[in-house]
């Protein structure tokens, strides 16, 4: 059954539109019957949890979910990331668990700088990307402008799947080239509320009577350059990652989205082999492996039960089965597995391979690891970001050390921070890669854990993993104590004042390895 799994994220710069996208493609697929629910499910889980107001605060999403739902026969996995920058860790982990990608533009900005940070991720684990041009509805850049964007920017051959008639003011409905279908706006709202005929290609008198004149020809001659200028679609190529297919079309008005999510049952890959330390592993091998992603503290402070999320990635699981989390070393019996769907959750029976499942634990899981039932290997690829910003704990209540050392670890077990053990010193040092993670910290700590603390400008910007042979870390150490640390694993780090002085090291040590990202 695993062939019929469609695990994705949609990837885009804040404002493009990934939360609309998401909204409708449930609508479409079944999941949720009317719009606003993504948003009002949100609401509801907010006022549920303290340190959620920093997201109402701020408005923005700093969790993601996976959304399960299923139509005609084929499992969608939707697995949200969320979009701000500051979040792009957690974005990035969430990328290793899926098997592609729509990567969401506005029409009238095209490739934005976190599209670009979002797509490198994609491209280093070779993650086939569909892409959605949004909000045709309005005025936007010209579409072969945004096609040849696309591709000079990011490398890819691009294959336009349809084409809009117009845009903004003048937008008269999106032309699908493969079925000949044109959908257009409706009544006052211009919204896509079912007109729809059949063409037999773009040069069809009969296209004159939905379109105006002037759209008419400006869609045959556009098609036929469209067509001309840019390659076939070759479903080799896109599962490659070498060639993007381009799909038009407005989010809010809805256009384009049954083809999108058709798009992704039919071209979009089942679950792939995931890199291990003992060679890919294949969705069809018969033992039960998968990998944590992600670890959400339990959003109610009562309990301090926390939620793992494992990508299945080959057996069947079984509800109750023993896994081996790679950390822990010894088995632990599974027995509430969580699915997700857009509304409420359900305690699993059974798992197939593309499949994500919340797994409850007291802080056994960690991200990173490697589940399976023989603990015969590891899962690879799961990065670890150099922070760009650091900074000293303060306790204001200094009997609370404990306390803080116990928060600190569970937060950076789950991916909020990252902690640094200085060799000399006893204050710790918290890693991030952007700053609302730090309010995250301060909040969390507060609300959870009853510790306040502040934070200090630490001397230190960056940090990089360090490797070398023994003699060699002996010699770099001599010569720079005071900004070595350990990170929660014991790995030694290289605290520098600045990307500067990283490279300065580098050059005085060759002999050092200076590393920005480290696999877990
Ligand atoms: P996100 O930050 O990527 O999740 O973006 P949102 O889905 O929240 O959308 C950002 C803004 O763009 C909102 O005001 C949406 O209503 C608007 N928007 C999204 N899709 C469309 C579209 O197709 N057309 C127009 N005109 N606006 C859209």
């Amino acid at each position: 059954m695993t062939l019929n799994r469609r695990t994705f994220a949609i990837i885009a710069h804040p404002d493009a539109g990934k939360t609309t996208l998401t909204e409708k493609l449930l609508m479409v697929g079944g999941a949720i019957h009317l719009a606003g629910e993504v948003k009002a499910r949100g609401a509801a889980r907010r006022a549920r949890s303290d340190w959620m107001k920093i997201e109402q605060q701020r408005g923005i999403s700093v969790t993601s979910s996976v959304m399960t739902f299923e139509r005609d026969g084929i499992v969608f996995n939707l697995l949200d990331t969320p979009g701000h920058e500051d979040f792009s860790e957690d974005t990035y982990r969430t990328l290793t668990a899926v098997d592609s990608a729509i990567m969401v533009l506005d029409a009238a900005k095209g490739i934005e700088p976190q599209t670009l940070k979002l797509f490198e991720v994609c491209r280093l684990r070779s993650v086939p990307i569909i892409t959605f041009i949004n909000k045709v509805d309005r005025e936007g850049r010209d579409p072969f402008e945004l096609m040849d964007e696309v591709a000079d920017r990011l490398a890819l051959d691009v294959c336009p799947m349809n084409w809009p008639v117009g845009m903004g003011g003048e937008f008269e409905g999106l032309y699908d080239f493969a079925s000949g279908r044109l959908s257009r706006p409706e009544g006052d709202s211009r919204e896509f509320l079912g007109d729809v005929s059949m063409h037999s290609g773009v040069t069809d008198p009969s296209l004159a009577d939905k379109l105006s004149p002037a759209a008419c020809e400006r869609l045959a001659a556009e098609a036929e350059l469209a067509q001309a200028g840019y390659p076939e679609f070759d479903p080799a190529a896109y599962r490659n990652g070498d060639l993007t297919p381009v799909w038009f079309g407005s989010a809010l008005k809805q256009f384009g989205m049954p083809e999108l999510l058709a798009a992704i049952a039919e071209h979009a890959p089942p679950p792939r082999p995931q890199p291990s330390d003992q060679g890919e592993v294949l969705p069809t091998q018969a033992d039960v492996t998968g990998f944590i992603f992600k670890v959400q503290a339990n959003m109610d402070p009562q309990h301090r039960d926390r939620i793992a999320f494992m990508r299945l990635v080959s057996g069947t699981f079984r509800r109750g089965m023993k896994l081996t989390p790679s950390a822990l070393g010894k088995p632990i019996a599974v027995h509430s597995p969580i699915l997700f769907f857009a509304q409420d959750r359900e305690i699993a029976d059974s798992a197939e391979p593309g499949d994500i499942i919340g797994i409850p634990n007291h802080g056994t899981l960690r991200v990173g690891d490697t589940l399976s039932e023989k603990n015969d290997l590891r899962f690879t690829g799961l990065p670890n970001f150099a922070p760009e910003i650091l900074r000293r704990v303060v306790l204001k209540d200094p009997t609370k050390t404990k306390q803080l050392r116990k928060a600190l670890d569970d937060l950076s077990e789950e991916g909020v921070i990252q902690v640094f053990t200085p060799e000399i010193g006893a204050n710790l040092i918290v890693g991030v890669v952007g700053q609302l993670q730090l309010d995250v910290l301060i909040s969390r700590l507060e609300a959870e854990y009853k510790v306040e603390a502040g934070l200090e400008p630490s001397p230190f910007d960056t940090a990089r993993w360090i490797k070398g042979s023994d003699t060699a870390l002996k010699d770099f150490a001599q010569f720079n104590r005071d900004k070595l640390a350990k990170d929660r694993d014991g790995n030694p780090v290289f605290m520098a004042k600045s990307v500067w002085d990283v490279n300065y090291q580098s050059e005085r040590h060759p002999e050092v390895e200076f590393s920005a990202t480290r696999e877990r």
